[in-house]
């Protein structure tokens, strides 16, 4: 994600940032507290926390406390919130708010940071706006005096979205959601395996009062049959559309059926839509063994996954820069995320546009409602139907559009290149496309054609990709190898099978495989074809994008690792972890994984390893661990990007360490290898995959009946689809091999992530290197 400046401390009036969690908890609150103490203190300001939300405002005395770096140890990785949460009644009413703002006053305190959900920021915004007749109101009834409220003229608030049911409008994700997430997808995947079984169908109610996000990703990430979500009720015959759809599923040959309901589902007359009612129509008119599962608090629980572990540090860190750079006239900002920028937005519009949400459903305007909701929302909605029910005779193009489509993977298996290639043959079927997998990769074509086939070209059904929703590795096989080994031959395939369009999914060898058929295109006319990539590997280091599919599992699976060791030393707590990442030329797996784990120090191939940086941060580990009175039950970590030095490797690194340490402490090494590449992909990865996916398609068959000409002469014909900043967007290969890629080191030229490192070394406390070093 892309980080806003972070380096020197910045400039403006000290100030006493107080910081609470109000609401329902979410993981990765406890993140948001870490960042915010941390860089408050980091920026010569004081930070208090405020314990049990806004309970603790209108208490005040102890559940106001002045935190330390120290307090905060060990936050990053805890779900729920340490500090507390509460519903408040009090605050709801003014003279709650009164004694609220009394206290902060008393404090000094003349900032607050918020992490909570609507309502928690719908209360911050109200306190805002009657900040200035409280004041006034408490030196009327002498509570306070003038001189007391003077330096307390404005109270500048912001908001961090903390929630797991991704309600807030203006933001693509709130604080938690991505985790709530993972626990879901966890029991359907669970669910999944005994349905077929058992050939029965679930029914499974997930959380979402007013909003369907969880309810819709579950169905997006776990390819479910049918989902009810209350911005799009469905159709006024849903009870017959449903039935259709499942029984056709059925007899193509599934073995189970999955209905998602969210907690507030509701039909286009506002009547609300049960799980059980659902049960009792797939039992009695689709004729299925129908059980229900109601998920419930299990949603809410449990450690942050990686991404809500990143986004609560660095939406922390930018609540504090929003209030140091706050002045009296600035509007409160809530801190929110566009793809993969994080950004200031107004509290108030945010707020607002949520409440027209439920207005907008009331008043059954779901068109307005769905509008309301960030642009991603829709496009996930229009994926899932379009990737999911297999009878939209509506959907489907003329004979004349309709192309055989090729389908390959290359590289190294990355989670999530099963989601878009079962995406990818859903949209071909929906629409009337022939998808093709071309087995093994670029080497599987090469033999397919030699004496002894392998059968590596097939024409895949909507029965067979339905399966790989959720799988990882590579269904249809990867392969490292490129064209170049024999274009001819790949050209001669290609005719063979009459390829019109190719979507290849892969890391930095696909890159490189589909430039050579680019480049190839003098020579062979079969690849005068449209042709998308789209990123797939766990080292995210292909250019034209700021993300690709795997490397969040990647992420999740080596936080697991982290977690692990370092809870491993809780007896003995005196040790330090050297852990080798993957990510080859590219340290962003390393600097994020430091960031989500709170690394002690991450070493990677852009900055390279010396000496002097080691003798650096073997001192600072001698400080830490001398500081440390027990605060901190877990050992420290420090991260080595596989490929950082030729010399220092996380072993070398580990001796030194041990040598220096002389008894006080010890180190280990951790080489987690290919557990990087994770087991089940990370639901971020499945529903990007699924996103993308769609969109490449969409791409590729904007191409149909287009001439080999003019496909040759558009630069668009050849693109990789990603994400550059808060967009996703498709860039032309042409330009991007000559202008944004490290061919020799195998990564984009300008990593949008190189500023995090700063952020992981401030809030580790790690001592900057001197000038010049
Ligand atoms: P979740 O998304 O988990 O429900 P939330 O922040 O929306 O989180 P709420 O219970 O709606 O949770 O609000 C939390 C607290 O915020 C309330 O208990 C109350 O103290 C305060 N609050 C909510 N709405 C208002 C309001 N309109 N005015 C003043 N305070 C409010």
């Amino acid at each position: 994600m892309a980080p806003t400046n972070t380096p020197a401390p910045l400039e403006g009036k000290k100030r006493r940032i107080g910081v609470m969690t109000s609401g329902g908890d979410s993981p990765g609150m406890n993140g948001a507290v870490r960042a915010v103490v941390r860089m408050a203190i980091y920026n010569k300001c004081e930070a208090y926390a405020i314990y049990e939300g806004y309970d603790g405002l209108v208490k005040g005395g102890d559940m106001i406390k002045k935190m330390e770096w120290e307090d905060v140890r060990g936050f990053l990785g805890e779900g729920g919130t340490l500090i507390g949460t509460a519903r408040c009644m009090e605050f709801m009413e003014r003279r709650g708010r009164l004694r609220g703002a009394k206290n902060l006053v008393v404090k000094g305190i003349d900032a607050l940071v918020i992490c909570g959900g609507d309502g928690s920021l719908t209360g911050a915004d109200k306190f805002r706006e009657e900040w200035p007749g409280l004041l006034k109101e408490l030196v009327e009834t002498k509570e306070l005096t003038e001189q007391d409220i003077a330096p307390f003229k404005h109270l500048n608030i912001v908001g961090l979205v903390g929630s797991i049911d991704n309600d807030l409008s203006m933001t693509d994700a709130t604080i938690g959601c991505f985790s709530s997430l993972a626990r879901i997808c966890e029991a359907v995947d669970s669910v999944d395996t005994t349905a077929t079984s058992h050939q029965r169908a679930f029914v499974i109610e997930v959380m979402g009062r007013h909003c369907g996000w969880l309810a819709l990703m579950t169905g997006v990430a776990t390819g479910a049959d049918f989902i009810f979500i209350p911005e799009e009720p469905p159709k006024e015959d849903w009870e017959e559309d449903m039935c259709r759809i499942v029984k056709k599923h059925r007899a193509m040959g599934k073995r189970k059926t999955i209905v998602i309901v969210c907690e507030g589902a509701q039909d286009r007359n506002l009547k609300k839509i049960t799980p059980n009612a659902v049960k009792d129509l797939l039992t009695n008119r689709a004729g299925l063994d129908t059980r229900v599962t109601t998920l419930g608090h299990v949603q809410r629980g449990g450690t942050p996954s990686a991404y809500d572990r990143m986004l609560a540090t660095l939406q922390g860190v930018e609540a504090v820069k929003a209030v140091m750079e706050a002045t009296p006239e600035t509007p409160s900002p809530v801190i929110c995320v566009l793809e993969n920028k994080i950004v200031r937005r107004s509290l108030l519009e945010a707020v607002a546009q949520t409440k027209e949400v439920a207005t907008a459903i009331e008043a059954k305007d779901f068109h307005r409602a769905m509008e309301l909701r960030d642009a991603e929302f829709s496009e996930y909605y229009k994926s899932y139907q379009i990737t999911t029910a297999a009878d939209q005779p509506e959907l489907m193009l003329p004979k004349e559009k309709r192309m055989r489509i090729g389908i390959i993977h290359v590289g190294a298996p990355a989670g999530g290149m099963n989601a878009a290639t079962r995406a990818a043959v859903a949209y071909c079927l929906t629409r009337g496309h022939t998808p093709v997998a071309l087995h093994n990769g670029f080497p599987g074509l090469i033999r397919h054609h030699s004496d002894k086939p392998v059968g590596s070209v097939r024409e895949v059904t909507w029965l067979d990709a339905d399966r790989w929703a959720s799988k990882g590795g590579s269904e249809i096989g990867t392969n490292r190898g490129l064209p170049s080994e024999d274009l001819e031959t790949v050209s001669k395939v290609f005719d063979k099978f009459n390829i019109q369009a190719l979507f290849c999914v892969g890391g930095f060898e696909a890159f490189t495989a589909i430039s050579e058929l680019r480049r190839g295109r003098a020579h062979y006319s079969s690849f005068k074809i449209p042709m998308v990539i789209l990123p797939a590997t766990v080292s995210n280091n292909v250019p034209g994008t700021e993300y690709s599919i795997g490397s969040d599992t990647c992420l999740n699976a080596l936080i697991q690792y982290c977690d692990a060791c370092r809870q491993s030393a809780s007896s003995s707590r005196r040790c330090v972890f050297v852990i080798e990442t993957q990510g080859g030329e590219s340290g962003y797996i390393a600097t994020i994984a430091g960031l989500s784990i709170g690394a002690l120090a991450v070493y990677t191939p852009e900055d390279g390893i010396d000496i002097k940086m080691l003798s650096r941060d073997i001192d600072h580990l001698r400080e830490v661990f001398l500081k440390d009175k027990g605060q901190s039950r877990a050992g420290k970590i420090i991260l080595v990007n596989e490929k950082a030095s030729e010399v220092f490797t996380a072993h070398h690194i580990n001796k030194i360490i041990q040598a220096e340490a002389r008894g006080k402490f010890k180190s280990r090494p951790g080489i987690p290898g290919h557990f990087q590449q994770g087991t089940t992909p990370s639901p971020m990865d499945r529903v990007r995959a699924v996103r993308f996916g769609v969109k490449s398609l969409q791409h590729l068959e904007s191409w149909a009946g287009k001439t080999k000409d003019e496909i040759e002469e558009d630069a668009m014909s050849t693109v990789v689809i990603g994400i550059k900043g808060a967009k996703v967007l498709f860039s032309p290969m042409e330009t991007v091999e000559k202008k944004e890629t490290d061919w020799k080191l195998r990564r984009p030229k300008n990593e949008f992530w190189i500023g995090l490192k700063d952020t992981v070394d401030v809030l580790s406390g790690r001592p900057p290197a001197p000038p010049g070093s």
